[in-house]
């Protein structure tokens, strides 16, 4: 039995991706406010990192976001390059 460090499994790499934050009601469009496109203008558009937030799967297919990650990500340690 050796003691040596395993190598770490790879970093996954950061992805951006845009999400759509606001009420619950606003979401599902199912809110009195005035639609603006597809969402009504409570409903902002976030860029977050993809890898590193949390998604849920909820109900009717939903992506429910637990954690979100703010983009640029900085989870991922800064390497030498
Ligand atoms: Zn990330
Ligand atoms: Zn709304």
């Amino acid at each position: 039995m050796t003691s040596q460090p395993r190598p770490a499994a790879p970093e996954p790499k950061c992805l951006p991706t845009t999400i759509y934050a606001g009420d619950t009601y606003c979401l599902y469009q199912e809110c009195d406010h005035t639609p603006v496109g597809r969402y009504c203008t409570e409903v902002r558009e976030e860029t977050v990192c993809n890898t590193h937030s949390r998604f849920v799967m909820a109900e009717d297919d939903f992506d429910e976001l637990v954690h979100a990650e703010p983009w640029p990500c900085k989870q991922t340690p800064a390497v030498a390059r």
